[in-house]
């Protein structure tokens, strides 16, 4: 498939704010692509070549794509460089720059999308001497062949900002749509789409299945070229692959313990909810890999966590979920969460800060053992499973506390027990419900000391004065909105940021963060790319026309950095139009 063919989909996609319409319009598009073109096509249509789950970057800097911008054009560095300031994305340059090129090359021949795909790929995985001088005439070349339009998602892609609103629940609609289509060979217009997304319809449960399979493998791509080539029964063999990263299932929120118990039913089972950091452990024979729930690939920054795992459970293949929670040695009391977040970035000295805060590892599900699957058996029965493969060891490899219990007597004074031993309060878990991947059905449920936070994206700042120069000293607040893949502003805040780093977060060290994000400056005021989520606290949501979400925190301030949160995993627009209801 050509790669303008993709380009031309990219701009309409740009051209709407409307997400039913994006999903149209892709819909379209998947149903008369090429069944073996299908997997490239949806990564590209994501602003990927790898799998988001794969972790792995392209990494070119700006400068190489304007250097490049100029092999390909002839068009001075400078004077490209002026333009981006101009458009302030280098995409829109890249357009404007292609259209009007000085050194028309001969060779220019029409690019593929198999060209683009494969070309990039490679550029993520050139290292070493000489590495940027390639890197460059690759990206040069591809440049050359370029259409103005080509030019700007390449461009796009390769600084891994496609800018096109497509959130993931457009993407899963779209391929159903597509599918449906494809199909029942009908064409449904796009202002129809209530009647085919309403509950209950064919489409409804096709997208279901979609979401199904998503939550278990995480890819669109792959999902996309089974249903297209295989049909969408195929998705119901997909399976769990122990040593891939799994989305984890999440908790809702209650009050008091009887409104948890109305959620979760009575008995329930009822665990302690450790402070720490989720884990989800898979095993295969000798193989062992961690991940986070943002889907990272830990393994190497949690070398005794393997040891433990291959030691004391005792099977085959499994993926076994809990928290990981820190410890001082010698006073073997917990530690805040931030000195066992700062291990995930660790690249070196990795067995000396293992030593330093080391972790306790807490076991509280298991979602596949030998060789099955096992995320449709209860909760109860899977609780069993991990009572019996698994060795506990003190400080070392714990089954998470449990009661069963329907007296609420009982479970408040668990909550209790729990707060005192320094944990952040208690989870209810329905004794007979599946693990949900990836969703907060209310199988799970926490309750801890009230305080409302939600976890909110920097995206822009200002630097600071006097003794505060050369830190960014005040930080805009953005929320996500997954139907549009935007982020929208909610707050400023510059209380809770510590001066020095031995009391929290610093300026010093949300500065450093922040940094190598920051997109366009003017003045002191600094816009800067989703790339950090913190934790903020605050009285009260307020509505407000000043900011783009259409609410205000009153009296934001920093709990603490989120890193082992995405920003398109930040809390939602939605989240805050609950919370702004329930108040
Ligand atoms: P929070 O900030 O309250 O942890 P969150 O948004 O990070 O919220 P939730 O899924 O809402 O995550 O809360 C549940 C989290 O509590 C889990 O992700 C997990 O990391 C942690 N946890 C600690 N102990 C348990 C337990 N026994 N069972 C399940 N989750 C637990």
């Amino acid at each position: 498939m050509d790669y303008l063919d993709l380009a031309k989909v990219y701009e309409q996609l740009e051209s709407t704010t409307k997400r039913i319409e994006k999903t149209k319009i892709i819909a379209d598009f998947l149903k008369e692509c090429p069944p073996k073109e299908i997997e490239k096509v949806v990564l590209l249509l994501q602003g990927l070549v790898f799998p988001k789950y794969e972790d792995k970057k392209i990494g070119i800097a700006s400068k190489l794509v304007v250097k490049a911008l100029n092999t390909a054009t002839g068009i001075p560095a400078d004077e490209i460089e002026r333009n981006w300031k101009k458009t302030g994305d280098l995409g829109e340059t890249a357009h404007d720059i292609v259209k009007r090129k000085r050194q028309h090359t001969l060779f220019s021949s029409d690019l593929t999308c198999d060209k683009v795909y494969a070309t990039i790929r490679k550029l993520a995985d050139i290292e070493g001497t000489g590495s940027t001088d390639l890197k460059l005439k690759m990206i040069a070349e591809l440049l050359t062949s370029a259409k103005s339009s080509e030019a700007k998602y390449i461009t796009r892609l390769l600084l891994e900002d496609l800018r096109i609103g497509l959130g993931e629940g457009t993407l899963r609609d779209a391929i159903a749509w597509g599918y449906y289509e494809k199909m029942n060979s009908v064409n449904i217009a796009a202002e129809n789409e209530s009647i085919f997304f309403g509950k209950d319809t064919e489409l409804a449960k096709i997208r279901d299945k979609i979401q199904e399979a998503y939550d278990i493998t995480n890819d669109y791509a792959e999902i996309a070229k089974i249903v297209f080539a295989q049909g969408l029964e195929k998705l119901g063999e997909l399976e769990l692959d122990p040593l891939k990263p799994v989305k984890v299932m999440l908790a809702q929120k209650v009050k008091n313990t009887a409104e948890a118990f109305e959620r979760v039913g009575k008995p329930a089972a009822l665990e302690y909810k450790y402070d720490g950091f989720r884990m989800l452990i898979g095993k295969q024979g000798e193989s062992i890999t961690i991940h986070t729930r943002r889907l990272e690939n830990v393994t190497a920054q949690f070398p005794e966590v393997a040891k433990l795992v291959k030691a004391n459970v005792h099977c085959h293949s499994c993926i076994i979920d809990g928290e990981a929670v820190g410890y001082d040695p010698q006073t073997k009391k917990y530690v805040p969460f931030q000195n066992i977040s700062q291990r995930i970035k660790r690249k070196y000295d990795i067995e000396e800060v293992a030593k330093d805060v080391p972790v306790e590892l807490n076991i509280f599900d298991i979602l596949y053992y030998d060789g099955k699957s096992t995320i449709n058996v209860p909760f109860n029965e899977r609780r069993k499973i991990i009572e019996k493969i698994i060795t506990t060891k003190a400080f070392h490899i714990n089954l998470a506390v449990q009661i069963t219990t329907d007296d609420e007597k009982k479970a408040n004074a668990f909550y209790q027990q729990s707060l005192n031993a320094g944990n952040e309060g208690i989870m209810f878990k329905t004794l007979t419900a599946p693990y949900k991947p990836g969703s907060r059905v209310g199988y799970m449920i926490k309750m801890k000391p009230v305080m409302e936070t939600l976890d909110l994206v920097i995206v822009g700042g200002e630097w600071g004065e006097g003794k505060r120069s050369g830190w960014i000293s005040s930080f805009v607040l953005a929320v996500y909105d997954p139907d549009t893949d935007e982020f929208l502003e909610i707050g400023k805040f510059g209380t809770g940021v510590k001066e020095k780093s031995e009391e929290g977060t610093s300026f010093d060290e949300l500065t450093t963060l922040l940094k190598p994000h920051i997109k366009n400056e003017k003045g002191r005021e600094i816009i800067i790319k989703p790339h950090v989520v913190v934790e903020i606290a605050f009285e009260e949501i307020q509505k407000s026309p000043s900011y783009s979400s259409g609410y205000a925190l009153r009296f934001p301030r920093l709990v603490r950095v989120r890193d082992d949160r995405k920003p398109d995993s930040c809390s939602t627009l939605g989240q805050v139009e609950d919370m702004y209801r329930e108040q």
